[in-house]
């Protein structure tokens, strides 16, 4: 069993993570954190408390780790499932509730009540409604990262697993749950998502944060998602760090003990999304375009340095959109992309001034290969793909200026995106793509 605490307590303190492997580890190993307290590192974790009833289990993992889960689970104790929390909808934390209901049906145990925000279950509905475009960006998302198992949920066609099952205790602000004595005092607060819960555990100085603390760069921009919420997010982070909690469960990363670094750190994380809203505002209310303020706005690289905000998952590029989508419309004070010309069109234009769709190639090609800026050369062969749809040539230069772009950025979000663009080309080519599953 490895000892989760001591290396997230070396890591902070030492305030780098080099050398120690993934923080974001799918082992599906069970570690003892405390007396009756344990987690299961996994795509989400799970974090179980026994209680004199039975367990109460926080997250359920993705649909194809969640019976690897329950298998860990069962190996430190055999206690009847009495409620799973869902920290919010997301189908890494939902998508393997069908195991822990299908251990309780085989045990003949009565089955397992489902707590979590009244969102969720809305959150589940829209899905139903959105299936295919969940698929999509999901496949867009996770492109090349070999992780389409557990990114996907388990039946092939549906993004939301049909075992994934509605709360049954649903709440609205905030929920004490008692269970075999021990009591779960459930906390709202958007932020990843609008149906999150982040629950304090009073008698073991405990919170179970979700989503809200990823070891990772704050998931407040993902481009293809609705709304995220910076403002509740960094509220929800102080509010956290003022419970004086001796132990901090994230459903991503390590658990992290000790009350004075874990309020360090909770508040760094505020600060850093504090920082991101207040300087978007002040751009927004000084009339500035989006444009000019994504060029703009910028986090100290120092502090993107921190092994708990890296932008390896999300990035602050896209939580400054975000923060625009909230307060603002989506028009984004460029004239031109009010209504604008169809994309077809203006690439034809274009590559007719630049002497066709193979010049605009060229050019784009010279900008990557001489080291320039890859931002400017995505513009370019964007424009020659749509002057020229069916140029195997055009679509050739368009794999491999995204792929050298996907190669060049730091976040998983910007590199699905871009290596999924460079699939597509490929394909478009006839040449064979090393990343297909
Ligand atoms: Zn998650």
């Amino acid at each position: 069993m490895a000892d989760l605490i001591a290396l997230s307590t070396r890591v902070i303190d030492g305030g780098s993570s080099e050398g120690v492997g993934p923080l974001n580890r799918i082992n599906h190993e069970l570690s003892a954190l405390a007396d009756d307290v344990a987690m299961v590192e996994a795509f989400s974790h799970s974090i179980v408390f026994k209680t004199n009833d039975g367990l109460v289990v926080f997250d359920t993992s993705g649909a194809a780790g969640g019976t690897r889960v329950v298998e860990a689970i069962r190996g430190w104790s055999k206690e009847r499932f009495n409620t799973l929390v869902y920290t919010h909808g997301h189908i890494d934390h939902v998508g393997g509730c069908g195991a822990f209901l299908a251990d309780a049906a085989a045990a003949k145990t009565p089955r397992p009540h489902v707590a979590g925000h009244e969102n969720v279950a809305r959150r589940f509905d829209r899905y139903d409604l959105t299936n295919g475009y969940n698929l999509t960006i999901n496949a867009r998302q996770f492109r090349g990262f070999g992780r389409r198992g557990y990114a996907i949920g388990g039946e092939e066609g549906k993004f939301l697993p049909a075992a994934s099952a509605k709360p049954d205790i649903a709440y609205r602000d905030s929920l004490t749950l008692s269970v075999g004595g021990l009591d779960f005092d459930l906390h709202h607060a958007k932020g990843e998502t609008d149906d999150h819960t982040w629950a304090w555990i009073p008698s073991h100085k405990a919170i179970c944060a979700g989503d809200f603390f990823i070891w990772n760069f704050p998931n407040a921009g993902n481009p293809q998602k609705v709304q995220r919420y910076p403002v509740e997010w960094a509220a929800a982070m102080r509010t956290m760090a003022a419970q004086g909690a001796e132990l901090f469960l994230p459903a991503h990363g390590l658990p992290i003990a000790g009350a004075e670094r874990i309020r360090r750190v909770l508040i760094e994380v505020a600060e850093t999304l504090e920082h991101l809203v207040g300087a978007t505002l002040a751009y927004m209310n000084e009339g500035a375009k989006l444009n000019d303020i994504i060029h703009s706005v910028k986090v100290a690289p120092e502090i993107l340095e921190r092994p708990y905000l890296k932008p390896l998952y999300d990035e602050p590029e896209f939580v400054v959109r975000n923060v625009w989508r909230m307060y603002g419309g989506w028009y984004d004070g460029n004239p031109a992309h009010l209504k604008p010309a169809q994309d077809q069109v203006l690439g034809a234009e274009l590559a007719k001034l630049a002497g066709g769709a193979r010049a605009l190639t060229g050019r784009a090609l010279e900008i990557m290969t001489a080291g320039g800026d890859l931002r400017l050369a995505c513009h370019l062969i964007e424009f020659a793909v749509s002057a020229a749809p069916d140029d195997a040539e055009v679509h050739a230069a368009r794999a491999e200026i995204y792929q050298k772009r996907r190669d060049s950025e730091t976040s998983l979000m910007a590199k699905g995106i871009f290596g999924y663009a460079s699939g597509e080309s490929l394909a478009k080519a006839g040449i064979e793509d090393p990343h297909k599953r």
